[in-house]
C-alpha cells in the first residue's frame, strides 16, 4: 500500500524533506500558508524592483562540499540559477576610504605586530577548518539506496576544527575580532556574521569563503525555492499554497492535520514550521516535553529588520556588499547602529529598471517587543516609515543617491516574519549565543510525527534547514520501512 506523508510548510527545510520523501515513493502533500514557496528565504517585487529578502550566502554551492548534493537532489540548483561567487566578499566603506575583505584575506591593512599576530591566528583557525564541512550521514538502521557513509578519513580531516571549536563557541564573533588593533579590520569582520553570535559562526563562514564556497544563485531566493517546488511536483508531489495547517493531532493510530473542517490523516506528519512556535500553536495543548520546556525557557530568538530601497540611479561604482561606517549613528526601533551592511544589486539583471539599482540591508537586533508595542498603539505603519527615513538619511550621508533618488522602499520587521512565516517572535534563523545551550526539537517526536527545520539541527540558516530535512526524511522512511532514495 502507498504510504502517505504530509509536510507542513514549504520553506527550504519543508521542500528538501518533501523532495526526499516523494522520491522515496511516499506520496507527499505539502501545506503552505503563503502564496509561494521559500518561507523566510524569499524575494519579492515592488514596482519593477526585486527585493532579495533571503540568501546572501549559499553554503554548499560548490561540489566539493557534501551539502551541495542536497541542493542538487532537491532541485535547488539547476541550470537556470548558476551561482555567482563574489570576491571581495565585503568591502569596508568609511571616511578613510575602502578596504576589501578578499576570500584569501590578502590586502588587510595591518597596523602593527598585534594585527600581524591576529591575522596569523585567524589564518591558523581557517587552516584548521580547511576541508571542514557538515557531515551528511545516514541515520542508523536506514535502508538507503545510495548510502552516504562518512569515512574515518573525513573525521580525521575535521580533527583540526574539532580541536578549536570549544574555544570558538565560548566567545562572541565581536570578541574574536577584538584581537585586531585596527578598528577598520574589526568593523570589516563585523560584516560577516552578526557580532554577538559565537565566533564559530564567524570562522565557519570565513572558511567557506576561503574554500571558494558560498555564492549567490542567480535569480536569488525565490528562484531557488521555485526550483525546489517544481522539482517536487515533477516527482508527483502536491503543494497546496494559501493553506494553513491549524492543528496537528492524534487520530487513532495515526497523526493528522486539520485545515478548517477537513482532517488529513497520514502515515507521517512532518512539521517544518519553527518548532518554537509550533509547540505552542499547532497542538491542542502546548507540548510539555522536556526539550519543549527548556526551549520555552531559554531560547533567544534571532531577529532582524529588513530594509529594501529601489534607487533611480546606477550604483554600480559601489561595492556589491559593503560594511558602511556611518558618519552619524542610525537610531531605529530603539536600537543604535554605527555600521550597516548594504547589499548592492546594481547591475544584477532583472533586479531593477534600466539605470536603476536595488540595495538591501539587514538590521540585526531584538526589536520584536518594540514593534509589537507600535502595532498595539496604532503607530506601526508610521514607525516603519520613520525607520526607513532614518536609514535613508544615515546611508545617504555616504551614498547621496540613496536619499536623493530613493524610488521605492520596503521594510520588513520581526512582525512581518511572524505574520507571513509564523516564526517565533519573527525569528529569521537560529543561532547559538556563547555560554548557552543549543536548544533543539527532536527530528522524530514519535512514530508518525516529526520535526525539521530551523530548530532541529545546529544553529544557522540554510545548511541546517537542508541537512535536518534530509535526516527527518530518513526517520520517516525508517519508520515506514521504506527505502530512502536520494536521487535517480
Ligand atoms: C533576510 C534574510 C537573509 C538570510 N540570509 C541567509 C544566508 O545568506 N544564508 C543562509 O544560509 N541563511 C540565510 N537566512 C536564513 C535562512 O533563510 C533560514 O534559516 C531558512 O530559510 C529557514 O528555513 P526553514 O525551512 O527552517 O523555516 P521557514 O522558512 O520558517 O519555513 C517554514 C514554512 O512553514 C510555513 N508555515 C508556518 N506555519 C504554517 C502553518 N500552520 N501551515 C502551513 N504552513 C506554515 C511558513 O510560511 C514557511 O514557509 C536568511 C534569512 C533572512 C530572512
Amino acid at each position: 500500500m502507498i504510504k502517505k506523508a504530509i509536510v507542513i510548510g514549504a520553506g527550504i527545510s519543508g521542500l528538501v524533506c518533501a523532495n526526499y520523501l516523494q522520491r522515496s515513493g511516499i506520496q507527499t502533500l505539502v501545506f503552505e500558508q503563503a502564496a509561494s514557496p521559500g518561507g523566510v528565504s524569499t524575494s519579492w517585487k515592488r514596482k519593477g524592483y526585486n527585493f532579495e529578502g533571503g540568501i546572501h550566502w549559499l553554503i554548499g554551492a560548490i561540489k566539493e562540499i557534501p551539502l551541495h548534493n542536497i541542493w542538487l537532489e532537491s532541485g535547488a540548483l539547476q541550470e537556470n540559477n548558476p551561482v555567482y561567487f563574489k570576491d571581495p566578499v565585503y568591502t569596508l566603506v568609511d571616511r578613510a576610504g575602502r578596504m576589501p575583505l578578499y576570500r584569501d584575506l590578502h590586502g588587510l591593512e595591518l597596523t602593527g605586530w598585534r594585527d600581524k599576530l591576529a591575522l596569523a591566528v585567524l589564518k591558523f583557525d581557517l587552516l584548521c577548518f580547511d576541508g571542514f564541512h557538515q557531515p551528511i550521514t545516514d541515520i542508523k538502521g536506514i535502508r538507503a539506496r545510495y548510502p552516504s557513509p562518512f569515512s574515518l578519513w573525513e573525521y580525521i580531516k575535521m580533527g583540526g576544527a574539532a580541536l578549536i571549536t570549544p574555544f570558538l563557541v565560548m566567545q562572541s564573533a565581536r570578541f574574536y575580532a577584538r584581537r585586531f588593533r585596527n578598528p577598520r579590520i574589526r568593523a570589516l569582520l563585523g560584516a560577516v556574521v552578526e557580532p554577538s553570535i559565537n565566533a564559530l559562526s564567524l570562522i565557519y563562514t570565513l572558511s567557506t569563503f576561503h574554500m571558494g564556497d558560498s555564492g549567490y544563485p542567480e535569480g536569488g531566493s525565490l528562484q531557488m525555492a521555485r526550483n525546489m517546488a517544481s522539482h517536487f511536483q515533477g516527482l508527483g508531489g502536491e503543494i497546496r499554497y494559501r493553506t494553513r495547517a491549524q492543528e496537528v493531532f492524534r487520530l487513532q493510530d495515526k497523526w493528522a492535520v486539520r485545515i478548517g473542517e477537513e482532517v488529513f490523516p497520514a502515515d507521517a506528519v512532518v512539521i517544518s514550521v519553527d518548532a518554537r512556535s509550533a509547540m505552542d500553536k499547532l497542538f491542542r495543548t502546548p507540548l510539555q516535553d522536556s526539550w519543549a520546556k527548556d526551549m520555552r525557557k531559554g531560547l533567544r530568538t534571532t531577529q532582524c529588520m529588513f530594509l529594501g530601497v529601489g534607487v533611480k540611479a546606477d550604483l554600480s561604482t559601489w561595492p556589491r556588499s559593503m560594511q558602511i561606517v556611518l558618519p552619524e549613528p542610525l537610531h531605529a526601533a530603539g536600537l543604535t547602529y554605527r555600521t550597516v551592511v548594504i547589499n548592492n544589486y546594481a547591475g544584477v539583471k532583472g533586479y531593477a529598471p534600466e539605470g536603476c539599482s536595488v540595495i538591501t540591508c539587514l538590521l540585526h537586533g531584538s526589536t520584536y517587543g518594540w514593534w509589537k508595542a507600535a502595532r498595539e498603539d496604532g503607530t506601526y505603519a508610521a514607525k516603519k516609515q520613520e525607520v526607513m527615513h532614518a536609514f535613508l538619511e544615515a546611508v545617504g550621508r555616504v551614498i547621496p543617491a540613496v536619499l536623493e533618488q530613493a524610488d521605492v522602499t520596503d521594510v520588513a520587521t520581526p512582525l512581518t516574519y511572524e505574520r507571513y512565516c509564523s516564526t517565533f517572535e519573527g525569528s529569521y534563523m537560529s543561532d547559538w549565543p556563547p555560554f548557552q545551550p543549543l536548544y533543539h526539537a527532536p527530528y522524530r517526536y514519535e512514530r508518525g510525527l516529526y520535526f525539521t527545520g530551523q530548530r532541529t539541527a545546529y544553529s544557522g540558516g540554510l545548511p541546517p534547514a537542508a541537512q535536518s530535512a534530509r535526516l527527518t526524511a530518513q526517520y520517516v522512511c525508517r519508520d515506514l520501512n521504506v527505502e530512502f532514495v536520494s536521487h535517480e
